[in-house]
């Protein structure tokens, strides 16, 4: 599934060949993934001109002057940059024609979603999606103090608390894994019970995971331009995550996995008190 990493390499990867291009066209395929396609999305973006791309969380968003186009990846979505004449494939739902090229959506799973959110209707922040979002992990708002101030009546398991994306986004079922690890905290650690120097050690490792993740992406992920260019999602080498029973790489006790809400935790009984 892609997290916060995947979903920013692939900001990074398309916005070079939308940004400051003016829409052709617009197909869709299907009548919608996990929510309907806007029905006149066609009428709206035809002629105007992409002004920017960012991302909240795991949402992609487009920027118009007149709205903001939110493109969400769900569980198997994958976007590519193609020429216009490339014939689509089975689980191509949706395309955005800029000039001479198409950014093409993937989504087997059809998990994702394609969401219109137009100006009249203020901030994009405001869209029922993103307004109970947490903060980014990295902007400078974000630090230990966030996870302290905000857990002090959260008697739930630190990865939980994490994985529920109201105090920071972005913190998945690998990353949750792997920052408690760095930090050295016992991902069942009842959350109100974690000190601030602990929770600034986490924010760091949090900071620091995303980050080495999104600059591995970068450099292998494939390109975003062209027929075959498979925009797969990059295998990692992880601390804990996916290795139960293997040795830990920094104590040599085996990882243990356990369940935490319906997820697989990974962690190390010696390394993460
Ligand atoms: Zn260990």
């Amino acid at each position: 599934m892609p997290e916060l990493p995947e979903v920013e390499v692939t900001r990074r990867g398309i916005a070079p060949h939308i940004e400051g291009r003016t829409v052709r066209g617009v197909t869709l395929r299907h009548t919608g993934l996990r929510w309907p396609f806007p029905i006149d999305l066609e009428q709206r973006l035809l002629n105007r001109t992409v002004r920017a791309t960012s991302r909240r969380g795991k949402y992609l968003l487009i920027a118009f002057d007149h709205g903001t186009l939110i493109i969400h990846l769900g569980m198997s979505g994958h976007l590519r940059i193609l020429p216009l004449a490339t014939p689509p494939q089975k689980h191509d739902h949706f395309d955005l024609m800029l000039e001479d090229q198409v950014m093409r959506l993937t989504d087997p799973r059809r998990f994702g979603a394609v969401l219109w959110h137009p100006h009249e209707e203020g901030s994009v922040d405001n869209h029922l999606l993103l307004r109970g979002l947490g903060v980014e992990p990295l902007e400078t708002l974000f630090s230990g103090q966030t996870l302290y101030k905000a857990t002090r009546n959260r008697s739930a398991p630190i990865k939980q608390v994490l994985l529920a994306g109201d105090i920071v986004v972005g913190v998945g079922n690998i990353y949750a894994s792997e920052s408690l690890f760095e930090a050295g905290i016992n991902p069942k650690t009842p959350a109100h019970r974690i000190s601030l120097a602990r929770y600034e050690k986490l924010a760091q490792a949090i900071r620091r995971v995303l980050a080495a993740s999104i600059e591995r992406g970068g450099s292998t992920l494939r390109d975003f331009v062209g027929a075959d260019g498979q925009s797969g999602y990059f295998q990692q080498s992880y601390f804990v995550y996916d290795r139960g029973g293997e040795p830990c790489r920094q104590c040599g006790s085996a990882v243990r996995q356990i369940r935490q809400g319906q997820r697989s935790t990974f962690y190390c009984v010696n390394c993460q008190k």
